[in-house]
C-alpha cells in the first residue's frame, strides 16, 4: 500500500475543502476502498474521513425521505420507514455482503464502490481499461459469466456491484451532492455512466464532489415491492441477476410498475421500455414475459454468460407475479 495521510472532516464545508487537494479521496467505511488501496488499484495520497457526515434517516416535507450519506447501511436496511413504505430498498441491501460489512459500509460508499470484475483487482497480472485507460479487456475473451449483456462496450463489459442501488433505480431517488462550487441534486439514473470509450470513469460526478443524501420521493406504490438476487451462492456473493420490483393492481389492471435489473450493466439498469409494455395489462406471466423480451431483446451476452437472458427474463416474470399474487 502507497503512504497517505488520513484526517477526518470535521463537517461538510470542511470535507470539500479538503477534498481540494490533488489525489485527495473521500473515505467512508472503507470496504472498497481500502481493499483497492491493499490491491495498489487505487494510491490516493490524501484520505478525507466522511463518516462523521450526516447520517440521519429522515421524512422530507413532501412525505419522501432524506437519509444522510454517512448512514450505515444496515441502519437503513433496519429503518421502520424504508422497511415499510420502500421493502424493495431494506431487502436489496441486506442481500448485499455481510453483517459485518454492512454495519461498516456507508450510503455514500455503496453508491460508488466499484466494480467487482477480477481483472479489475489483478493490478500488474491482467489487462483492464478502466484501471489503466488503453491497455485491453482480459474480461472479454476471459471470464465473463459475471459481465454485462446490456449497455457494454469494446472497451469495458463490467458490472455494477450494488444491490442497494438497483433498488434506488427503481425508486426514482435523488442525490444530493456538494463541492465547493456549491450544491446540487441530480437524479439517481444520471449518477452512473454506461463505459463507452471511457470506462475508467464510473460516474458523472464532478472531481472533488461529496454525497451528502440519497432522497426517496413519496411512491405509494413502493409499498408493494420487492427485490430478489440471484447468485452463486445463497449469502455472500454478487447478483448474477437482481430485480427490483413495484406493482401496482386496480381491478385486475395494471396501474403502474417499477423495474430496474442488477447484474446486466455498468450501471443499475432501468428498465423502461418493459414497464411501458406492463402498465394498462392484466397482471399474467405472458405478460411479464413478453415485456422482460423486449427489455433484454437488446443484450449482447459474451461466451459464459449466455444464460444471463433467460435467467433475467424469469426472475423479471417470477417477481411480477409474486407481487401481482399479492394483489390479487
Ligand atoms: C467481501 C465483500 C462482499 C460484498 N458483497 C456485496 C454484495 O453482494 N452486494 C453489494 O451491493 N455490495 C457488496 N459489497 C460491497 C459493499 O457494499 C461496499 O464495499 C460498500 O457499500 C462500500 O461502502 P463504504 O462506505 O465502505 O465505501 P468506501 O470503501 O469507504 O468508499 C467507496 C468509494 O466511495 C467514495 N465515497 C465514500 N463516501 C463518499 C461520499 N459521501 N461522497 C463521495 N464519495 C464517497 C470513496 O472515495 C470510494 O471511492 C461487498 C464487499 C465486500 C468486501
Ligand atoms: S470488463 Fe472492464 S473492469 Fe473488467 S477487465 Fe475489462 S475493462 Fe477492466
Amino acid at each position: 500500500m502507497s503512504p497517505f495521510r488520513y484526517a477526518r472532516a470535521a463537517d461538510v464545508s470542511d470535507a470539500v475543502r479538503q477534498a481540494q487537494a490533488a489525489g485527495s479521496r473521500f473515505l467512508g467505511g472503507g470496504t472498497n476502498l481500502v481493499d483497492l488501496m491493499r490491491e495498489t488499484v487505487e494510491r490516493p495520497t490524501a484520505l478525507v474521513d466522511v463518516t462523521g457526515m450526516p447520517a440521519d434517516i429522515g421524512e422530507s416535507a413532501d412525505g419522501g425521505l432524506v437519509i444522510g450519506a454517512a448512514a450505515r447501511n444496515t441502519a437503513v436496511a433496519e429503518h421502520p420507514l424504508i422497511r415499510t413504505r420502500y421493502p424493495m430498498l431494506s431487502r436489496a441491501i441486506v442481500a448485499g455482503a455481510s453483517a459485518q460489512i454492512r454495519n461498516m459500509a456507508t450510503v455514500g460508499g455503496n453508491l460508488l464502490q466499484r466494480t467487482r470484475c477480477a481483472y479489475f483487482y489483478d493490478n500488474g497480472g491482467s489487462r483492464c481499461n478502466k484501471r489503466q485507460p488503453g491497455e485491453g479487456c482480459d474480461a472479454i475473451d476471459g471470464f465473463n459469466r459475471y459481465h454485462a449483456i446490456l449497455g457494454a462496450s469494446p472497451s469495458c463489459v463490467a458490472v455494477h456491484p450494488s444491490d442497494m442501488c438497483v433498488a434506488l433505480a427503481a425508486l426514482d431517488a435523488a442525490v444530493n451532492v456538494e463541492s465547493v462550487h456549491g450544491a446540487r441534486s441530480l437524479p439517481f439514473a444520471e449518477l452512473h455512466r454506461l463505459p463507452g470509450d471511457l470506462p475508467q470513469i464510473d460516474t458523472c460526478l464532478e472531481p472533488g464532489e461529496l454525497i451528502t443524501a440519497l432522497v426517496l420521493p413519496p411512491l405509494p406504490i413502493a409499498r408493494h415491492s420487492t427485490y430478489r438476487k440471484v447468485r452463486d451462492r445463497s449469502s455472500y456473493a454478487f447478483a448474477l441477476i437482481s430485480v427490483a420490483a413495484a406493482l401496482d393492481v386496480q381491478d385486475g389492471i395494471i396501474t403502474d410498475v417499477r423495474l430496474a435489473l442488477g447484474g446486466v450493466a455498468h450501471k443499475p439498469w432501468r428498465a423502461h421500455e418493459a414497464e411501458a409494455l406492463i402498465r394498462g395489462k392484466p397482471p399474467e406471466p405472458a405478460v411479464f414475459l413478453a415485456a422482460a423480451d423486449a427489455e433484454l431483446s437488446a443484450a449482447q451476452p459474451l461466451p459464459g454468460n449466455r444464460f444471463k437472458i433467460e435467467l433475467a427474463r424469469r426472475t423479471i416474470a417470477a417477481v411480477l407475479s409474486e407481487l401481482a399474487g399479492e394483489q390479487a
